[in-house]
């Protein structure tokens, strides 16, 4: 997947604001924040979109959560509240076709999102 932007980030083409790694995932600092902290966390596996995640993906989603909560711990927003959020395809405005969760802390956020 060497056209994928976060692949290449994952391949080292790329360095990214690294925040939080491990063997499964990645997280690293979103180039036009939209909070104070806004981190993207995504599987080290090339996954397109919400709809293409299988029966096989199950523990790499949960493990993408847990290091969304590990995340704002360091952030030190845990306990105050953040939000972890995916966009998926073309009506909800995701742009980068690797499976991505945005963790967006450290101001007030509106419920219902725009
Ligand atoms: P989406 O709109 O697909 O849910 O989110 C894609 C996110 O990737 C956007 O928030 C955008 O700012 C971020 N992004 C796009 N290109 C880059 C990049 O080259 N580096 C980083 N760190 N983030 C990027
Ligand atoms: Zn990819």
């Amino acid at each position: 997947m060497t056209e994928c932007l976060f692949c290449k980030m994952i391949a080292g083409e790329i360095q990214p604001d690294t925040v939080y790694e491990t063997d499964d995932v990645l997280a690293f600092r979103d180039i036009n924040p939209q909070a104070p902290t806004h981190v993207l966390v995504i599987p080290k596996r090339h996954i397109a979109t919400i709809n293409d995640i299988g029966t096989e993906d199950t523990e790499l989603i949960g493990k993408l959560y847990l290091a969304a909560a590990r995340v704002a711990r360091d952030a030190g927003f845990a306990e105050e509240g953040y939000r972890a959020v995916m966009n998926c395809n073309g009506r909800a405005g995701q742009t980068v076709f690797h499976l991505h969760l945005h963790v967006l802390g450290g101001r007030d956020m509106n419920w219902p999102p725009g």
